[in-house]
């Protein structure tokens, strides 16, 4: 079974892959983020010489990876990618570092998850472009300084504030991408369709767009389920009524919350009587890691008006209780 969910996920990657944006200019909305980071590579190729080090952060499916591929694009550099959690040790990071080549773009993803040995020789190599190379071990052991080419690293993470203060000052650009508009995500979908070369109605692409959790990677996984069922059940067209039975199949509901967002929403409401609860709690009650929790299902939850984040811990807000069909109990606080 896991080969299958294994195979999956290669597939749903595959798909993403192709409706990726390739150039600054495809990249649908984030109005404010583009015109910054144009800046940014125009100034940089003006001067023929690497941008300056580009932090994104916002929750999951967003852009970030995309964003990534696209500053390589427009700079013409090759891109290399790593994560925070796949360099297990500070040679690692060394080994990746003094391989670049001059101008490439190193992407590290989720790069609040990087050890601590390999975080401080990170921010050592972004600001003088210098690693030291440890050779031999224990009382031998010496350090080679080794001089690296100019490069620029693109940092990931849907947690800015858990980087260290060192770390973050080494961006020169840092920019944080919010949830997009239901207009943009509409727009994101007509152009998916195009590439994908599916009639999509206008009203469809309307109701996807406002059941997509402000998330684009959300919105072009809808599409996809979406021309599933406009095949197998329907005409092959992408109509409301498709999308409307493609959403119920797949447990959307009309805020466009799912499976895991209305879990934590019942907890809250049901197992804790609206809070406030501990993110831990609230994450082992929904049998899910506290960090899925904060950073996959609370950012939306928050902006959308259903919990509050209080220093006494997470709170549901009434419209939580209006949402799941429940009367606001009398003794609770909010
Ligand atoms: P994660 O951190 O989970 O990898 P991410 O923020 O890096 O998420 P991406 O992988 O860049 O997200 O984007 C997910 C998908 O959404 C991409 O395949 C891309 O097709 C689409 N997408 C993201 N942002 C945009 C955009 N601004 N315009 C058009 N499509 C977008």
């Amino acid at each position: 079974e896991s080969l299958v969910q294994a195979g999956a996920d290669d597939l749903e990657r595959a798909a993403e892959a192709a409706l990726r944006p390739r150039r600054l200019d495809e990249f649908v909305g984030q109005r404010v983020v583009r015109d910054q980071l144009s800046l940014v590579l125009d100034a940089a190729r003006g001067r023929g010489k690497a941008p300056d080090h580009v932090l994104l952060s916002g929750p999951p499916g967003l852009g970030k990876t995309t964003l990534a591929m696209i500053i390589a694009a427009e700079m013409g550099a090759p891109l290399r990618v790593t994560s925070g959690p796949a360099i297990q040790h500070a040679g690692d990071l060394a080994a990746v570092l003094s391989s670049l080549e001059e101008g490439e773009v190193l992407f590290i993803d989720e790069i609040h998850r990087l050890a601590r040995p390999a975080e401080e020789l990170l921010y050592m190599a972004m600001e003088d472009f210098r690693v030291d190379v440890i050779v031999g071990k224990g009382a031998g052991a010496s350090a080679i300084p080794l001089t690296l080419p100019p490069f620029t690293v693109v940092g990931a993470t849907t947690r800015a504030g858990l980087l260290p203060a060192p770390l973050r000052d080494r961006f020169g650009f840092t920019a944080h991408l919010d949830f997009y508009s239901a207009d943009d995500l509409e727009r994101v979908l007509v152009r998916s369709a195009g590439l994908l070369g599916v009639p999509l109605d206008h009203t469809a692409a309307a109701e996807l767009a406002a059941r997509s959790r402000g998330t684009p990677r959300i919105a072009n996984r809808l599409l996809r389920r979406v021309r599933d069922w406009a095949e197998v059940r329907g005409d092959g067209t992408l109509s409301l009524v498709a999308a409307r039975a493609a959403l119920e199949v797949y447990e959307v509901d009309d805020l466009g919350l799912d499976r895991l967002d209305r879990a934590v929403l019942t907890a809250l409401c049901t197992r804790f009587g609206g809070g406030p609860v501990g993110l831990t709690t609230l994450a082992v009650a929904v049998g899910e890691e506290p960090e899925t929790v904060e950073t996959v299902a609370e950012p939306f939850l928050v902006r959308e008006g259903l919990i509050g984040r209080t220093p006494r811990g997470r709170v549901a807000l009434p419209a939580a209780w209006a949402h799941l069909g429940l009367q606001v109990p009398a003794a609770s606080g909010t």
